[in-house]
């Protein structure tokens, strides 16, 4: 079964998407808890951080976060960048993912 984020990267779902390679689609997240809120998705089908390949599409996620921030106008004043990892980490889309979170001074610990 392809995953919910597998949709959006086949363009079967629409979404916003702000920066795409040959390895990650990165979309504005559909309900924003910052001004800046972009999901840098892998684009093969990886389940998250538990069942993480040595290798692969997800060794480029903190490249483009990095080229994201810049084109979002984040870069320098800050940002976050969080994996939720399985039931306590929140995670609800079983394809790894990290959000990009910015354009407000952020709290810790987080919730
Ligand atoms: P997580 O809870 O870490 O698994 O993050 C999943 C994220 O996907 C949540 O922040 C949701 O708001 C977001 N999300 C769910 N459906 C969509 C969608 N169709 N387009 C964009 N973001 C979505």
């Amino acid at each position: 079964m392809p995953t919910l984020f597998s949709k959006i990267i086949a363009g079967e779902i629409p979404a916003d998407v702000v920066y795409q390679d040959e390895h990650v689609v990165a979309f504005r997240d559909i309900v924003p808890v910052a001004p800046v809120h972009v999901l840098i998705v892998p684009r093969s089908e990886i389940g998250g951080l538990a069942s993480l390949p040595e290798s692969g599409d997800h060794t480029h996620i903190l490249n483009a976060a990095k080229k994201i921030a810049e084109t979002e106008g984040i870069a320098e004043t800050g940002y976050r960048l969080v994996f939720n990892e399985g039931v306590d980490g929140g995670q609800t889309v079983p394809h790894l993912h990290a959000h990009l979170l910015g354009g407000r001074k952020m709290s810790w610990p987080p919730g």
